[in-house]
């Protein structure tokens, strides 16, 4: 199906009933400095009286979920690579006289990351429909849940600055994903955009959070928090860029100390972790400026641009009400058996915050590494993997984990991949045999170009080191020579280290390796050097 819509831009909701007049502001006072009043004492009572305000930061998260099917329908939910408008049905086309059905894998999805997030799981749940028209929306309305979602009440421990903090998880709730409108503009025509209907009635979880959150890096932080206990429980990949896990945030500011906020501003279009940051940061600074400035902030939904940096206003923003929710006729009511929820809730798996725990305990790591390495469930399975899997073994799990939050991370970042691409090269096992070369065959600066190339050509270390002919010399009577030859020829550091100046022989020792390659092991080269000098 090829549809050619000529409506680009939002389309506004018709108003069959009025829209209430916007909650009443608090007007924040004006301050006008003229330079003659700048004294000192004028500067500290005007300080005095400056609004102090306090950002106040909710946000509302859509997860695609891994199941199989849609969400109302037996189309696939695999369209990410399919050619457009291949996985779909009357169901998820929204023809007129079809019947959905519900997706149990999805519920089921939906509750445990509701146990997860320590929500309580309602006795009773049904689904709503939510109308208003938009080109990408195939029936006209989606259905979600309104006043009975799956879920309520719960919360997740974010970290900031050392600090612990418990956020609010309003609730869990679930409904379906919309078509994906694909707007073209091409050179002396008119522009036009295509639907591709694949997305629709893709399983989507919302979890939506209370407005606890005080500044942009807490919600960044909850947002990091989020997608590593949804993948802990492997209910969706958190794909943002991808589109599979995505942001909505609302924002408001308030008097210190005050209980009411000023109007709030949902920003969408935020594609990255950075972006709802940047965004956010630029939102309170923005809020501020028209509040100190007298200006009315009026509910509205902005959009991030991400080349400008900054956000722009889109529409006001629709209330409940606008959307006419009404009970979907076509779906029965659910009712959870408690016994069926306590199944779920023992077959969860042991998500981040416990297997930090488990790890600091187990292994004795710092806290600070445990949370490094716990942050990404593939980087603890690849830990735990290298522990269990070796048959060699790494001289400590401290050992390891500097490994891999030193030169492993940054081979990641410099070849833009992640543990699983990295694990695609490196095997836990591989990792380890090297691990326990660098404790003995080659120096630790070799190691690491071994590991480089490792990552680049898959091989082995031993092959590697072979080939390259790259183990360490600890042979005294061959390193002896070399450090003769380096004393003899650098007369002036020799005199300086007989002065008493340390550095000097650092110097020595870096000549040293420099005419080895980089092969001499380090604490002989050294000892021979301090040795030799003495005796010269
Ligand atoms: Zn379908």
């Amino acid at each position: 199906m090829r549809a050619t819509l000529s409506l680009l831009s939002y389309i506004p909701l018709p108003r069959f009933i009025s829209l209430p007049t916007h909650l009443p502001l608090r007007k924040p006072p004006r301050h006008r400095i003229t330079p003659s009043s700048l004294s000192a004492i004028g500067i500290i009572a005007i300080l005095k009286f400056v609004m102090e305000y306090e950002t106040v930061i909710g946000l509302e998260v859509h997860a695609q979920l891994l199941t199989r099917s849609k969400m109302y329908c037996r189309c696939s939910t695999a369209y990410a690579s399919a050619p457009p408008n291949t996985h779909v049905c009357p169901v998820c086309l929204g023809m007129p006289g079809v019947l959905p059905t519900i997706n149990q894998q999805a519920v089921e999805f939906t509750v445990m990351t509701a146990l997860a997030l320590n929500c309580t799981i309602s006795d009773y749940t049904k689904f709503d429909r939510k109308n208003y028209p938009y080109p990408d929306l195939m029936k006209g309305y989606q259905i979600s849940q309104y006043d009975a979602p799956i879920s309520h009440d719960g919360w997740l421990n974010i970290e900031v600055n050392g600090n612990s903090r418990k956020i609010g998880v309003t609730r869990v709730h679930l409904e379906e994903d919309v078509a994906k409108l694909i707007h073209r503009t091409p050179k002396n025509e008119e522009p036009y955009s295509l639907v591709d209907v694949n997305r629709s009635g893709v399983p989507l979880m919302e979890v939506v959070g209370e407005p606890d959150l005080r500044s942009p890096e807490e919600a960044r932080q909850y947002l990091i928090k989020l997608r590593t206990i949804l993948q802990y429980l492997g209910v969706s990949t958190c794909n943002m860029e991808e589109g599979s896990f995505r942001c909505d945030a609302n924002i408001s500011i308030r008097p210190m100390g005050s209980a009411d906020t000023l109007a709030k501003a949902e920003i969408k279009n935020m594609n990255s972790f950075r972006a709802v940051y940047l965004a956010l940061e630029h939102e309170a600074k923005r809020q501020r400026k028209q509040a100190d400035e007298g200006k009315k902030l009026p509910q509205e939904t902005r959009g991030w641009v991400e080349a400008k940096g900054i956000t722009v206003a889109q529409r006001s923003k629709e209330y409940a009400h606008d959307y006419r929710y009404f009970p979907e006729p076509d779906l029965p009511p659910l009712v959870f058996k408690p016994e069926w929820v306590e199944e779920v809730r023992a077959r969860l798996p042991e998500l981040p915050e416990a297997r930090r725990d488990r790890l600091m305990a187990e292994y004795g790591l710092s806290l600070y590494d445990a949370n490094l390495i716990t942050g990404s469930k593939d980087m603890a399975d690849y830990f735990e993997d290298c522990l269990k899997e070796s048959k060699a073994g790494p001289a400590s799990a401290k050992e390891l984990s500097n490994w891999l939050l030193g030169e492993v991370s940054r081979i990641m970042n410099a070849n833009s991949t992640d543990i699983k691409g990295f694990r695609e090269k490196v095997s836990p096992n591989q990792l380890c045999e090297l691990i326990v070369h660098a404790q003995d065959v080659v120096n630790i600066t070799t190691a690491k170009l071994v590991l480089e190339e490792m990552f680049n050509t898959g091989g082995s270390a031993e092959d590697i080191i072979n080939r390259r002919d790259l183990s360490q010399i600890s042979d005294t009577q061959q390193l002896e020579e070399t450090v003769l030859n380096v004393i003899n020829s650098n007369a002036q550091a020799v005199a300086d280290y007989k002065a008493g100046k340390q550095q000097s022989l650092k110097f020595l020792m870096g000549q040293v390796m420099r005419a080895t390659g980089g092969r001499a092991n380090p604490g002989l080269v050294i000892e021979l050097l301090e040795k030799k000098l003495e005796e010269g």
